[in-house]
């Protein structure tokens, strides 16, 4: 039996946190535990994440119904929690906030999908950019449904960041180390060089985290990060007779652009 305070508890002590290491400002954001298959209970609408306590707290089932009497209500942007857990029987915490650099990424029209750093690779693989979609609607659950199965974080495009984990602290790690890794990646991109891992040492760090457990093997197939598996599609690629056709993200695609802009100039 799940201790309900004690949850309350904890998704104070991190909204506090996530205020606190400003992932997100106000109102901004939302945090759900799941206890029960169709009973979850989240941060309510319109309080300062800052200024949170346990007794705010909304139950509602998967659909946004309170549970129980309560003078608050759940996010409007609940419909993300809710294809969340759809989506994945084994996620029981969500989230959401707008974390700068991760936001940064998210409005430039960036996914997080270098390797860039190891202990990433093996914590929290790569984080695709999902396309734009009006908060609340049907048009951002849309536009996320796709990635869900395949990653344990997003970025939404004009909008923030979402991490979801089996434990609420996990789902926090992962919002955590995903604003930490665009703000290392926006640095190195600043100082005007992001290396990346080679290749080969990319798959053994993949090798590692199967075996661990500590990720899907699902993201390793993830439709639009191509972390490990560059260097295997650029030697098919070079086999070609020149006819062959060649995928870029949005990301890659503007900086080819720009990088051909440059030498133009
Ligand atoms: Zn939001």
């Amino acid at each position: 039996m799940v201790d309900e305070q004690k949850v309350r508890e904890q998704i104070v002590e991190i909204a506090t946190q996530c205020y606190g290491r400003g992932l997100l400002v106000a109102g901004d954001g939302n945090i759900s535990v799941r206890v029960a298959p169709n009973r979850i209970i989240a941060t309510p609408s319109g309080v300062s994440k800052g200024r949170m306590k346990p007794e705010m707290m909304v139950v509602v089932d998967l659909e946004g119904n309170p549970l129980e009497p309560s003078d608050y209500k759940v996010s409007t942007e609940w419909p993300m929690h809710r294809v969340i857990y759809q989506a994945r029987s084994d996620i029981h915490a969500v989230a959401h906030a707008h974390p700068p650099y991760a936001t940064g990424f998210a409005v430039a029209g960036l996914s997080l999908d270098r390797a860039i750093l190891s202990e990433v690779i093996l914590t929290l693989g790569c984080v695709p950019l999902a396309a734009y979609g009006t908060p609340s609607t049907h048009e951002l659950t849309d536009a996320i449904k796709p990635y869900l199965e395949y990653h344990d974080a997003l970025l939404m495009a004009n909008h923030g960041a979402v991490a979801y984990a089996d434990t609420l602290e996990k789902a926090f790690n992962k919002l955590e180390t995903l604003e930490h890794t665009c703000r290392i990646s926006f640095i190195a991109r600043a100082l005007g060089n992001e290396n990346t891992i080679p290749d080969g040492a990319v798959e053994k760090l993949f090798e590692i985290r199967e075996r661990s457990g500590a990720i899907r093997p699902e993201a390793r197939t993830g439709q639009v990060c191509a972390i490990g598996r560059a260097g295997e599609e650029g030697s098919r690629r070079g086999d070609g007779d020149g006819n062959e056709k060649v995928t870029l993200t949005r990301a890659e695609l503007i900086e080819l652009l720009m990088e051909s802009a440059r030498l133009l100039n």
